[in-house]
């Protein structure tokens, strides 16, 4: 399987999944058509399929159009999002497959940024949406923090390291920097954060990362740091420094940092 990144709007990702033994292809998150119609024709692939992770319009709103220029479109979502994703054919429940062309994955539902959110796994590469980003995660629209740990920790957690995390912003430079402010003394973050700087700086992306590096720079998936307990109890003596009570903390500062 091969994969594109599509850059849309500001700062969204969409990505076109083609299969290569039937050049039948897949778009992740098509928050608008034009792009992704003009990537599906420098690739002379088929569009057969459309996956959301999710319901937000920068996630969905080219689901219509596309739907009109490429008929019989599959278009993915989890069951709960049934009437919020436009055109939705495919109602996703625990232990459904997701497939296109000869490519077969799976999901994960991850409740935290919306209800709904899924991650989809094509053996090692994963879409993660705003679940998590490259040294962070979605903000909390409509689940808990005690959920989104789930979600990350849990979830995407149980993949293996060398899984390739596609996720649906280019926050990361903006996120290294808060998990700096929270874990001073990392220098894989310091490490990262050059590294990202210099990509953007020529005008590329940080998308994707890997598992294995964000459990060294995430710091949602550092719930258990030394070095970030004692940052947020110099903050707050009262910290509780149980895992989801660290992340729910790190999920404040970072809504207001
Ligand atoms: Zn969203």
């Amino acid at each position: 399987m091969e994969i594109i990144t599509i850059p849309c709007l500001q700062d969204n990702f969409a990505y076109l999944l083609i299969c290569n033994k039937t050049k039948q292809a897949a778009v992740v998150d098509p928050s608008e058509a034009a792009p992704v119609k003009t990537t599906v024709e420098e690739h002379g692939v088929e569009l057969t399929t459309i996956l959301n992770t999710h319901h937000h319009w920068d996630h969905v709103d080219g689901n219509k159009e596309l739907s009109e220029y490429f008929p019989n479109l599959s278009i993915y979502g989890h069951d709960s999002d049934r009437g919020r994703i436009p055109g939705q054919t495919e109602f996703l429940k625990s232990g459904d497959e997701v497939c296109f062309g000869e490519q077969t994955g799976s999901f994960l539902h991850n409740p935290g940024h919306t209800s709904g959110a899924i991650t989809y796994v094509f053996g090692k590469f994963a879409f993660t949406g705003d679940t998590m980003f490259a040294a962070g995660c979605g903000r909390l629209f409509e689940g808990t923090a005690a959920q989104m740990h789930d979600s990350l920790n849990l979830q995407i957690g149980s993949l293996a390291d060398e899984t390739e995390l596609y996720f649906g912003h280019e926050y990361t430079e903006a996120n290294l920097r808060f998990a700096l402010s929270v874990e001073a003394g990392n220098t894989e973050i310091e490490k990262k954060l050059t590294t990202v700087r210099a990509l953007r700086a020529e005008g590329r992306f940080s998308t994707p990362t890997t598992l294995a590096e964000e459990r060294k720079t995430n710091p949602f998936l550092r719930c258990t740091s030394t070095e970030i307990h004692s940052t947020l109890q110099t903050k707050d003596p009262k910290q509780d420094l149980a895992e989801k009570m660290v992340f729910k903390t790190l999920r404040e500062l970072k809504d207001k940092f």
